[in-house]
Parts: structure tokens; C-alpha cells; sequence
């Protein structure tokens, strides 16, 4: 594969952007190499500037889901921008998104929108402090919840890839308010609970986690976390930024009924476009301004153009089967990936829940963030590289949760079991 104008352009943007990025992650740094830069998307596919073509196992880190440049998302836009493109001012697109998120997802009597999820995890958690007038935070160790102070305490994502717990430039008086919990430890958050249950705010949580590789949760865990939560006075906020709309189409709520207090959205819900929301009971919804004290605002928020490609997507992912279909297409890849491995004597565990995978090098099964950072992450780096060699683009760090799309058919998935099969042997000839 001839990479020259990546190339290129990489050499330029390292000069002008930190890293040569505008997102850490992209930079390649966890699995080596350069970035390739991408012309145009479509389907299952990224092109880039030198005209090779990947399948992409990436989606924008999510929000594809429909696949890349759908063409009713895209039409979508294309009326919407007739327009105008930002009115600062109410517009009937912001309703209807609102009434599909309550609809699709009911503990979300009431949504404010804004455009990232790092914004609306940052709202919900000043929603938290603000209701409960406690200043305490509770998160896991591995989950990601955008670059907010409070949350850059043994995050993952960027973070943990890079190997940097917490980041220079974040208050001390800041961080001590952030108590972390590791993922799948019932004890540990009962613990928690007991020694500072009346002084924590809520607790934040993936609930599938999608930035320490992929973790399920235990059988009852969930629920476990929402009984703690009730007892203490603390509120539940579900951060469904990865698994809202994915892993089903009520999102993990839905798929594991237990029902958070509040729930952020992110990418998703946007199609593509710059998105995120955070919803919950309308009692503490309306404590946020204009309604209610607690301060939270955005100039670009309901954008017209970006609520037009979110609702479109929105509506295609609601025909029925939609999501049976996604999560059996991710089982027959996870299935072809572990016998693909098998056969090349290399040691894969997967793990799945409807459009979200992970690949763990090892031949144990992972669902806690101490056994995901102790897999072969050389294994995973020499993988990906082989992939990608033959035109397979998985996320580009063994920390990052694989996203199924519709766009992914048959034909995509045997290409990419294909590719598999080559690539394990290289990675077992070391
Ligand atoms: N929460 C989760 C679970 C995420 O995965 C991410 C980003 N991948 C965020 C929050 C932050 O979203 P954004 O990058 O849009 O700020």
C-alpha cells in the first residue's frame, strides 16, 4: 500500500496541530506508524488520499451506525442546510429530537442538547452536584467519560493509552473529589458506598465499558450499582455516549433494565454531526437554567442541521430487526475472529453486546479493566498493522471497543475474516 500524500500531510500537521491531531487517539502513538488520512467514507468504507480502501470497524468512533454517508442522512442534511446552518434560536428539529430520545429511551423524561459528549457528561455531573448539593464524584478505573477535570482521574481512552493516569493542568482540589471504583467489583463500590455514601453526588458509569477495550457487566452489577445509589442518596448517570442506540435500541438501560437517574448521549444521536445530550427525570431536569439555578448553555446547541442528520438516523436504526441484525453480524465476526485465531494458534478472547466487540490477546476471558491491561497489546499492535496491510481498520489502540455497522454485510464480513486469517499467522510468525 503506497501511503506518500498521508505521508505528506502528516509531516505538515505535525507542525501546525499538537501531535499532528485534532483527537489524541488518531495519532497512531499505541499501535506505532502514521495515520492515514481520509479523502471520503461511504458504507462499510474509508478511502484515503492515496486511494486505499479499509473496512472500517472505526465509525467515526460510533456514530455510524447506519454505515458512512447514508443516503438519508445525507439528504437529510442537504435540506436542512437550505436553511441556514445556525439560528441561535429555537427550531422544530430541536422537538422532534427531544420527543424521539424521551420515546426511545423513558428515563429521559426531559433532554437538554448539546454538542459533544464531553459536554454532556460535564453537565450532568454539575446536574448531580447541583440536586444533591454534595461534591463527591464516583467513577471507574478504564472509563472515559470526555476530557472534563473531573473525569481525567485513571481515565481511559487517550489517556490510558498513553499511559498517563491523570493530566498536568487539573486542580488537585479538583480531582480528590473524583473516588474511583474498578469496573465489575460488587465489594469495592459497596465499600465505597459505606465509607463516603453520604458525601457523593452520583456516580458516573459506561455501562458496557467501550474505552478499556470492551467490558460487559457481571450479571446483576448494574442493578447492584443502582441499589447503592438509592440507598446513599446518590444519583445513577448512565454514559451511553457508546452503547446509547447501540447495544440496543434503548441502549443499555434497556438491554440490562436498570434504570439510571440521569443519561448522557453523545456522537450517536448526531449522525456524524457534533452532538451530545444528557437527559433524566424531569424533577431534576428542570433544575437547569432557563427552568431551573443550575447553569448549563450553548450557542451551537440544537443545531438545525445536525438534530436533521440525528433524526434521520434515528430513524432508520428503529426499523424493526434492526439491532437483532447488528448483534448477529457482530457474533459472526467475533466467532470468525476466535476461530481465525484459533487456527493461527494465536490466544483471542472477544467479547460482545449487540453493535460493540472487543479483541483481547490472551486466553483467559475479560471483563474487569486489571485483566484487559494485562493482555498481549503487542500482539494486538502487530494485529492491527497486519489488518490494516490488508485493508482492515480496527481502532487504533487495544483500548478501544470495536462498532459494528448495517453497511457491514456478508460480502464485508468475509473480506474481513479473510483478511483475519493472514493476519493471525503473521502475528504468530512474531
Ligand atoms: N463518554 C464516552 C463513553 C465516550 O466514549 C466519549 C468519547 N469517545 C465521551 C464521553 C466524550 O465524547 P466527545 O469525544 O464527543 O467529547
Amino acid at each position: 500500500m503506497n501511503h506518500d500524500q498521508s505521508h505528506a500531510l502528516f509531516a505538515r500537521a505535525q507542525q501546525l496541530l499538537p501531535g499532528g491531531v485534532n483527537s489524541p487517539v488518531r495519532a497512531f502513538k499505541s499501535v506505532g506508524g502514521e495515520p492515514f488520512f481520509v479523502q471520503r467514507a461511504d458504507g462499510a468504507w474509508l478511502f484515503d488520499v492515496d486511494g486505499n480502501r479499509y473496512i472500517d470497524y472505526v465509525g467515526s468512533w460510533g456514530p455510524m451506525i447506519v454505515g458512512h454517508n447514508h443516503p438519508a442522512v445525507r439528504e437529510a442534511v442537504q435540506a436542512a442546510i437550505q436553511n441556514g446552518l445556525s439560528f441561535g434560536a429555537p427550531c422544530p428539529a430541536e422537538v422532534a429530537m427531544a420527543e424521539t430520545i424521551t420515546r426511545l429511551v423513558p428515563s429521559c423524561e426531559m433532554v437538554r442538547m448539546v454538542n459533544s459528549g464531553t459536554e454532556a457528561t460535564l453537565s450532568a455531573i454539575r446536574l448531580a452536584r447541583g440536586a444533591t448539593g454534595r461534591n463527591r464524584i464516583v467513577k471507574f478505573e478504564g472509563c472515559y467519560h470526555g476530557h472534563g477535570d473531573s473525569f481525567l482521574v485513571k481515565a481511559g481512552s487517550g489517556m490510558l493509552t498513553l499511559g498517563v493516569p491523570t493530566s498536568p493542568g487539573v486542580p488537585a482540589g479538583l480531582s480528590e473529589l473524583t473516588l474511583t471504583l474498578s469496573y465489575n467489583d460488587a465489594d469495592g463500590a459497596t465499600q465505597l458506598f459505606e465509607q463516603y455514601g453520604n458525601e457523593i453526588a452520583c456516580l458516573i458509569i459506561e455501562p458496557v465499558v467501550g474505552n478499556a477495550n470492551c467490558l460487559p457487566p457481571r450479571a446483576g452489577y448494574l442493578q447492584h450499582l443502582r441499589e447503592l445509589c438509592t440507598q446513599h442518596g446518590a444519583l445513577l448517570i448512565f454514559d451511553e455516549v457508546m452503547t446509547g442506540f447501540r447495544v440496543a435500541l434503548g441502549g443499555a438501560q434497556a438491554l440490562y433494565g436498570v434504570t439510571p437517574d440521569l443519561t448522557t448521549f453523545g456522537k450517536i444521536i448526531g449522525g456524524g454531526m457534533p452532538v451530545g445530550a444528557y437527559g433524566g427525570r424531569r424533577e431534576l431536569m428542570q433544575q437547569i437554567a432557563p427552568a431551573g439555578p443550575i447553569y448549563q448553555a450553548g450557542t451551537l446547541s440544537g443545531n438545525p442541521v445536525a438534530m436533521a442528520a440525528g433524526l434521520a438516523m434515528l430513524e432508520l436504526i428503529q426499523a424493526p430487526g434492526f439491532h437483532d441484525r447488528l448483534t448477529a453480524a457482530t457474533h459472526a465476526l467475533c466467532d470468525g475472529m476466535e476461530a481465525a485465531a484459533d487456527a493461527a494458534g494465536v490466544a483471542l478472547t472477544t467479547t460482545r453486546v449487540g453493535a460493540m466487540f472487543g479483541l483481547f490477546f490472551t486466553d483467559q476471558q475479560v471483563d474487569t479493566y486489571a485483566q484487559a491491561v494485562a493482555c498481549d497489546t503487542a500482539a494486538f499492535n502487530r494485529f492491527f498493522h497486519a489488518m490494516l496491510e490488508r485493508g482492515v481498520y480496527l481502532a487504533p489502540s487495544a483500548f478501544e471497543a470495536g462498532f459494528m455497522s448495517a453497511a457491514h454485510d456478508e460480502a464485508v464480513l468475509a473480506q474481513t475474516l479473510d483478511a483475519a486469517r493472514e493476519a493471525f499467522k503473521a502475528v504468530a510468525a512474531g
